[in-house]
């Protein structure tokens, strides 16, 4: 029998204790002033017990995936250990996107397993109350470039398709892009991050909008910005009805 939703003040304490800081003792869960009243999300329908189209979407992520492991379409083909698809809930309500693999990520085929990827872990769990398995997890690219570089434009590009056909096949309400490239490439922008992030933007390709916070690869560097990022966070939640 699944476990309660935790309410609101009970998550809230989880992520003041538990967030290593990313939570600023008396934070509150009031959004920033661009998340208009009634900026919610659409009701879609999908929740614990709307499973029909389940099916359908994972043998769609399933050909998604397969496409990618055989995908020679540019040069990160060449050294990658194996391609990382994503994963997740097929029928997710939110969609994290992140630049590309890194090497852990390489090894396990797995989206987000490194260090980086346990930072999300909390962001979605001890922050969000949700687990890993209800959201939807993808990156840009899905092979890793050589010593963790940005990926070029033109490898953005090539693997745009999937990430399109993923977008296409889960239909989540809300995207987050985690970081510069994510949120360059699907808000076709080359406006900062930190004049985007934390306000639900319009889809310029008109799929579901999305939220720009910051990598969690760059706030293991820089600490400091986690409230930010929690900040984010409460907008997501809030648009998507997680917050009380
Ligand atoms: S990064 Fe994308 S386009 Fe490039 S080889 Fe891998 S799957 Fe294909």
């Amino acid at each position: 029998m699944p476990s309660p939703a935790p309410d609101a003040a009970r998550r809230r304490a989880a992520a003041e204790c538990l967030l290593e800081g990313m939570v600023e003792a008396g934070l509150d869960l009031v959004p920033p002033s661009t998340l208009q009243a009634q900026e919610t999300a659409p009701d879609t329908g999908k929740g614990p017990g709307a499973t029909p189209e389940m099916a359908d979407t994972d043998a769609a992520l399933a050909t998604i995936a397969a496409s990618i492991a055989s995908c020679q379409k540019c040069v990160l083909a060449h050294q990658r250990t194996q391609t990382v698809p994503g994963e997740g809930n097929p029928q997710a309500r939110l969609m994290f996107v992140g630049e590309g693999p890194g090497a852990e990520e390489d090894r396990s085929g797995r989206p987000f397993v490194g260090a980086s990827g346990q930072l999300l872990d909390k962001i979605i769990e001890n922050g969000m109350g949700l687990s890993r398995q209800e959201v939807f997890i993808a990156n840009l690219v899905k092979c890793r470039p050589p010593q963790n570089r940005t990926p070029q434009l033109d490898e953005v590009v090539a693997c745009s398709t999937y990430l399109k056909e993923q977008i296409k096949a889960v239909q989540p309400e809300l995207i987050i892009a985690l970081g510069r490239p994510a949120a360059h490439f699907l808000l076709d922008t080359t406006e900062a991050v930190g004049s985007l992030r934390g306000k639900i933007l319009k889809n310029p390709q008109g799929g579901p909008p999305i939220l720009v916070t910051y990598h969690p690869a760059f706030l293991l560097y820089e600490p400091a910005r986690k409230s930010d990022c929690w900040a984010d966070i409460q907008v997501a939640m809030r648009f998507l009805g997680l917050a009380q």
